[in-house]
């Protein structure tokens, strides 16, 4: 898939809603609401199948304003056919994690892990791709209602030029945390959201080389805080927090600059992170990608691989469906004909959330004592041997659950440490992780450790 050239990306502002609909029903074969990256890829990859696709925005600026810290994995811009070079700001492959005692742990590979990237610009360029492939953007415009109507679904919109109906037999949920059409689906349901929040800072003096994680009860209780340097002095830092992450700012900023140096802060911007995925992100004439069905990693929040690689598995799914519809003269699609999806989905991608979670059920029992004693043991040269072979930011589940298994059987034969130090994981907590039998789609993955009895 060739990537589209960066110098010529509009959709700063210039493009608005498009009234000239060749239609006057306004009728599409799908209604994708939310032009972030997995709705943009989703209505790339449905449209360039020859289907209609209008893709909402609500705002009138795709990928204005950002929320998100934009550390992805290389393999996340391959599979969306972004070039790195072009997009990236940085590349890292080291990071290093604090523990709240002060001690730290490297985190280091032979390759690139992350690479950091223009959110904004990011969106743009596949929101550009999907116009280029034949969907209709529409700025501005927010997706308020949803109906059932004669086997199709009906889209009430608000837009800069009044209200607007749109109908298709498919509407696809891009829209993000605290998604509409997920409500309207009602598989909304309890699930964990962490409140996070970033800031752009520029340092003064000071600064650091390489990704910071800073964990602990005073700088993020039951998540973490980030700093991600960027060229020229710039860095992107933030944090998640269960309870208030505006609340835990002062401190984490006070600890930045401690710890690396004094900046100024330029803007910050909170937002939730959905922590899932959803049980069910299919219905009827319905689907759901990216955030909306929370496909995050449950142990570092991350969604923009998983959102990519959902939004190109349901729009494959759905021009199957709709190509059947149209053979058989149908007007409507069925959960039956949308389901391959969610079941590729889970083959491919769920085994690291559900692992991701259940890890996260043990970080967030875990004292600031007992992550000292964890950075601690993971800093010695088994562990690093470890993080070096299975360091992946896209299944950091499978790292962290060979290191919670492993941990216990070094820490008997080290002088070290004491027995009374060391944390209980319930056999329960820490998963096997094993291979699934499925075709990976990514790069293959390293061999996953096979989990010794402690
Ligand atoms: C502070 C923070 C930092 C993060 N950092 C990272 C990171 O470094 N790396 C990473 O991989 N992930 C990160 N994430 C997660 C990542 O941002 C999301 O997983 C990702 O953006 C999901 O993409 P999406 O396309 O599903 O949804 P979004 O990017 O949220 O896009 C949804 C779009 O839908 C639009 N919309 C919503 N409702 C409507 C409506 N009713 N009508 C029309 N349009 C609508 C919104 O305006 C938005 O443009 C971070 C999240 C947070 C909160």
């Amino acid at each position: 898939m060739p990537a589209s050239g960066i110098a010529d990306l509009p959709y700063r502002g210039e493009l608005m809603f498009d009234t000239a609909n060749p239609d006057p029903n306004n009728q599409f074969d799908a209604i994708v609401v939310g032009a972030g990256p997995a709705g943009s890829t989703f209505a790339e990859n449905l449209a360039r199948a020859s289907f209609r696709v209008a893709l909402l925005e609500e705002h009138p600026q795709v990928g204005v304003p950002t929320h998100c810290s934009g550390l992805v994995s290389p393999r996340a811009l391959e599979i969306a056919g972004v070039d790195r070079k072009e997009m990236g700001l940085r590349e890292y492959s080291q990071a290093r994690v604090w523990a709240p005692g002060g001690a730290t742990l490297w985190l280091r590979s032979d390759t690139v892990q992350a690479i950091a990237i223009e959110r904004d610009r990011f969106d743009q360029l596949l929101a550009r791709r999907a116009v280029d492939a034949g969907a209709r953007l529409m700025l501005g415009t927010k997706a308020r209602t949803f109906r059932r109507e004669n086997g199709q679904i009906a889209v009430q919109a608000t837009t800069p030029r009044g209200e607007v109906q749109l109908r298709a037999p498919l509407l696809v949920g891009a829209d993000g945390a605290g998604s509409r059409v997920a409500r309207w689906m009602g598989v909304n349901g309890k699930h964990e959201v962490i409140p996070a929040i970033k800031a752009d800072v520029a340092f003064t003096n000071g600064g650091t080389d390489s990704i910071e994680i800073l964990v602990g009860s005073g700088v993020a209780p039951g998540w973490f805080g980030w700093v991600i340097p960027l060229p020229g002095g710039r860095a992107t830092i933030g944090l998640g927090a269960t309870g208030s992450a505006r609340d835990h700012l002062p401190a984490f900023l006070d600890l930045v600059r401690r710890r690396f140096g004094d900046y100024t802060l330029e803007h910050t911007h909170s937002a939730p992170i959905p922590l899932g995925p959803a049980r069910d992100f299919v219905g009827d004439g319905v689907l759901l990608v990216g955030a909306a069905a929370r496909q995050t990693k449950p142990t570092t929040g991350g969604g923009v691989y998983l959102g990519i690689r959902a939004a190109q598995l349901a729009a494959a799914t759905a021009s199957c469906a709709l190509a059947q519809a149209r053979a058989l003269s149908r007007g409507n699609l069925s959960r039956r004909a949308l389901a391959p999806y969610e079941d590729e989905w889970h083959r491919l991608e769920g085994r690291e959330v559900t692992v991701g979670h259940r890890l996260r059920r043990a970080y967030r029992r875990l004292s600031d004592r007992e992550l000292d004693w964890i950075v601690a043991t993971a800093a010695q040269p088994w562990a690093q041997r470890l993080i070096s072979r299975l360091g992946d930011i896209d299944f950091p589940a499978q790292l962290l659950s060979a290191l919670l298994r492993d941990l216990p059987r070094k820490v008997w034969s080290s002088p070290t440490f004491k027995r009374s130090n060391v944390p209980t994981f319930e056999r329960d907590d820490v998963p096997t992780f094993e291979r699934s039998n499925a075709e990976p789609v990514h790069e293959p993955r390293p061999e996953l450790v096979e989990g010794p009895a402690p």
